[in-house]
């Protein structure tokens, strides 16, 4: 059956997932939805007899209903290949009584790289079906892997350009070597001086400006977006769910139709929400468990049912998750107020105007699947450390955020469900949290001497993409305030 994707703010307009893949946003400022979800098709034991890019074929095609087997199969054999260190691609690791799910073993070891790795490819397949001939020019907003990840499935890939903005002063010295040492003449990186939340409403600006984009039109340039509001990242971030519950299933650790618990360490609210859409699609899913850092607006909201970001911003160790509005949230919004755009616009101009909204009762309801907690700086530093002492396994300051929730899940509620824990980020991006957390005297080191003594200590390589930006020169200066963002588009187009 035919999935079409309608915007959470309104409008009657359907449209293809090839065509909300190459627009990103809804024109007017929604997010792509699809008009149902499709339920998995094959058995958990079926699904255990395939390897991940057989799963992710069994995901994709429900959602991606316009592509041709032969497309979608070809997208995701370009994505899912040796560019990961390991053939399962999202392997399970067993520690201190959870199943840590990796998804850090793609190009920039990160989680991003499970979606932007086959984006580029989704995106220029899109537009081939949809007979478009100007460039596409992605426009990306950073608050720190996905840059990294964006520009390194985009680099040099013909008919595109990719354009990242990061906040200057917000993100991992890795992270930000990562971006700034990007190769490939179609690629544009700008520190901007203000935090994530500035640089994404910036971004939002820009896909909003209709003077700008028939500008650019005329140059032969249209806009789209990389970010996780793309269904296109979206839907393959669903896949590794299913695959992890497949793993678990092939390795005798469930019995068929047992319910697991997923813990999501949460910013944007993507990641968590492609669980969602997986127990939606029918996978065997109890709680879905959102973990939160000191920016703790998602906690404070499925407690209180109110949606508030009058708050400061926290700068924390897992600068991934700083993050007070949570773009993904709008797609759950928008599902618990009965599929209402008319409900949801008013709630999302209520957080532009007000910076705050509250939902019914009746809603509230609706996210019983959800629990939300959160992790403060020394409750992570001493996840990392108890699980490094505990068990040898070493952990990201993100992982380490949803590590700590479920530890406070467990206790609070007893349930004793088998658990995955999203874990989101190599150790090796965020040496020094995590040297520090195990040990404050490794602080006197330089970042890659700290990489050598992790690798000693976590008794794992360091991974080919901290190797390369030991050496690499910086090809990116480019810095701006937010005003001078258009600009900075305009001139790299010129
Ligand atoms: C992006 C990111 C997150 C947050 O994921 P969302 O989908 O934005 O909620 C968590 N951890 C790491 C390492 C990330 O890069």
């Amino acid at each position: 059956m035919e999935v079409l994707y309608s915007s959470t703010r309104g409008g009657s307009i359907r449209v293809k997932a090839s065509e909300a893949i190459l627009k990103g946003l809804a024109d007017d400022g929604g997010l792509f939805v699809p008009d149902h979800i499709p339920a998995l098709d094959k058995s958990p034991e079926e699904l255990a007899g395939m390897d991940y890019r057989q799963v992710a074929y069994e995901v994709m095609k429900l959602f991606l209903t316009d592509f041709t087997e032969e497309e979608l199969k070809d997208c995701i054999a370009r994505a899912y290949d040796s560019k990961f260190d390991t053939g399962e691609i999202a392997p399970l690791a067993e520690a201190g009584g959870a199943y840590y799910l990796e998804l850090f073993h793609g190009a920039t070891i990160a989680f991003k790289d499970m979606a932007l790795s086959i984006l580029p490819h989704l995106m220029t397949t899109s537009a081939r079906k949809n007979h478009v001939k100007n460039e596409i020019v992605i426009l990306t907003a950073t608050s720190g892997d996905t840059g990294k990840a964006a520009l390194a499935g985009f680099a040099d890939v013909k008919g595109t350009r990719i354009i990242v903005f990061y906040p200057k002063n917000g993100v991992s010295p890795i992270q930000e070597k990562q971006m700034v040492t990007q190769k490939g003449g179609n690629t544009l990186v700008v520190g901007i001086h203000g935090n994530f939340d500035d640089a994404q409403t910036g971004v939002k600006k820009l896909f909003s400006d209709r003077e700008l984009a028939a500008v650019l039109d005329g140059k032969g340039f249209q806009f789209s977006s990389a970010n996780s509001i793309n269904i296109g990242r979206l839907v393959p971030q669903i896949c590794y769910y299913v695959y992890a519950y497949a793993t678990l299933l092939r390795e005798g650790k469930l019995v068929s139709g047992e319910k697991i618990n997923v813990v999501v360490p949460t910013g944007n609210f993507g990641n968590i929400l492609a669980a969602f859409y997986a127990k939606n699609m029918g996978l065997p899913i109890g709680r879905l468990i959102c973990a939160s850092n000191e920016n703790k607006v998602l906690y404070d909201f499925f407690r209180t049912g109110a949606y508030d970001r009058n708050r400061e911003f926290v700068l924390t160790s897992s600068p991934s998750m700083d993050i007070l509005i949570s773009s993904n949230l709008e797609r759950l919004i928008y599902r618990i107020a009965g599929n209402d755009a008319d409900r949801n616009r008013e709630l999302m101009t209520a957080l532009t105007r007000q910076g705050k909204y509250e939902i019914t009762d009746e809603m509230k309801a609706a996210l019983s699947d959800f629990y939300g907690a959160y992790a403060d700086e020394n409750e992570t530093a001493a996840e990392i450390r108890r699980l490094y002492q505990s068990c040898g396994y070493v952990i990201d300051t993100h992982t380490a955020v949803a590590s700590a929730v479920y530890q406070k899940y467990v206790k609070e509620t007893g349930d004793q469900t088998k658990t995955v824990i999203a874990s989101t980020a190599s150790p090796f991006k965020f040496t020094r949290s995590v040297m520090n957390a195990i040990d404050a005297s490794y602080d006197s080191m330089e970042d890659f001497e700290l990489a050598d003594k992790l690798s000693g200590l976590a008794n794992v390589a360091v991974p080919p993409a901290i190797e390369e930006i030991r050496t690499a020169p910086v090809l990116h200066h480019k810095q701006c305030d937010v005003e001078g963002m258009k600009d900075a588009v305009l001139d790299f187009l010129a």
